[in-house]
């Protein structure tokens, strides 16, 4: 029988635990009458501070691990880690907090399943109706950048809800990038892939780890690693800013000379620090990304850290300390 790779990254979701353990006695079975497949639970603990770990451990049935990561490495990071451990024919990624609605999650696994041609099936969400339009452009925005050009489309509101066959999930661990920005890279590995529509399920426990800032800097870890496109456009408005200059110096010479005009000279000198002073800054922080991110990726450390693998077949238990060992008489 096929296998069937769960991977759901977690943070601190102990109170969504008893919901993901019933959903998963639920989906093991369905798997096995309708597609002949066995499941696996690949569950990766992205640094939790609660006690999740040894809720998951306790309640989940079936065969399943947690690789417990030795600290937050982000969702990025944990979902290769779940990758790397996984051993499916077909592989899943899910979150933990139930917002992955499993009629979704069965439509995709039908669809790649029925169509042999197909090597990946995602979800796109499809909930822009409760954006606010600034956001909403913001996003146009982010995903016109990284489009821009490229040999490759990256679908907006695609996130790493899909099932991938084997060699996708290959493909994916080939891709050691450090900075990881997995919708890019999704996309930038290719394939088959085809895309279904879905609105996120309500949140039940917890509140989301997403912050409007580590959205943003998320944003910026997919253009500094997908896109040359900003250094270009300031460098241009660089070159643009300094023909202008040129263009109004002569202008001033042109009048002094011939029309003897006085030239207030702090106005015009303001503009001319402050237009450029500010492009000049602009391009350093810039250009300092683009250099962090290539600092990340020639320090060449592992991609994350795994304090401990807990497995389904493990007798003990996961908060039981180590028994000390008596020392033999001489
Ligand atoms: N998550 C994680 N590491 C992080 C942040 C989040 O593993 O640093 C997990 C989280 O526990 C959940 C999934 O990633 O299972 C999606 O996170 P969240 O629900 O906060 O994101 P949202 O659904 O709001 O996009
Ligand atoms: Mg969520």
């Amino acid at each position: 029988m096929a296998l069937f790779s769960l991977i759901v990254p977690f943070l601190n979701e102990r109170d969504n635990v008893p919901a993901f353990s019933a959903f998963i006695t639920k989906i093991a079975g369905e798997l096995r009458e309708k597609f002949a497949l066995d499941l696996e639970v690949v569950l990766v603990d992205d640094g939790s501070t609660d006690d999740s770990v040894l809720q998951y451990a306790q309640s989940m049935p079936g065969t399943w691990r947690i690789v417990e990561l030795s600290r937050n490495f982000g969702k990025e990071v944990a979902v290769f880690a779940g990758l790397e451990e996984c051993r499916g024919d077909l592989v899943m990624i899910m979150d933990a907090d139930m917002q992955h609605p499993w009629h979704v999650a069965l439509d995709m696994i039908s669809q790649l399943v029925a169509d042999d041609n197909l090597d990946a099936v995602y979800a796109v969400r499809d909930d822009r109706m409760q954006e606010s339009m600034k956001k909403a452009a913001a996003v146009h925005l982010f995903y016109w950048l990284i489009n821009f050009r490229q040999r490759f489309i990256v679908p907006e509101n695609a996130g790493d809800f899909r099932v991938m066959r084997r060699p996708v999930v290959e493909a994916m661990l080939k891709i050691r990038d450090r900075r990881r920005f997995n919708k890019g890279l999704y996309a930038w590995a290719g394939f088959r892939q085809k895309a279904i529509g879905y609105v996120p399920d309500e949140r039940q426990h917890g509140a989301t780890k997403w912050s409007n800032l580590s959205l943003l800097s998320l944003s910026v870890e997919g253009i500094t690693s997908f896109s040359a496109l900003p250094l270009r456009l300031v460098s241009f408005a660089g070159a643009l800013v300094g023909f202008c200059g040129i263009a109004y110096g002569l202008k001033i010479i042109f009048e002094v000379l011939f029309y003897g005009v006085y030239v207030p000279g702090y106005p015009s000198l303001m503009v001319a620090v402050s237009v450029l002073g500010g492009f000049n800054l602009a391009l350093l922080g810039l250009l300092g990304e683009y250099i962090w991110v290539g600092i990340a990726e020639t320090k060449n450390r592992p991609l994350y850290l795994v304090r401990r693998i807990h497995k389904s077949t493990d007798v003990h238990q996961v908060n039981d300390q180590p028994q000390p060992v008596e020392k033999e008489q001489p």
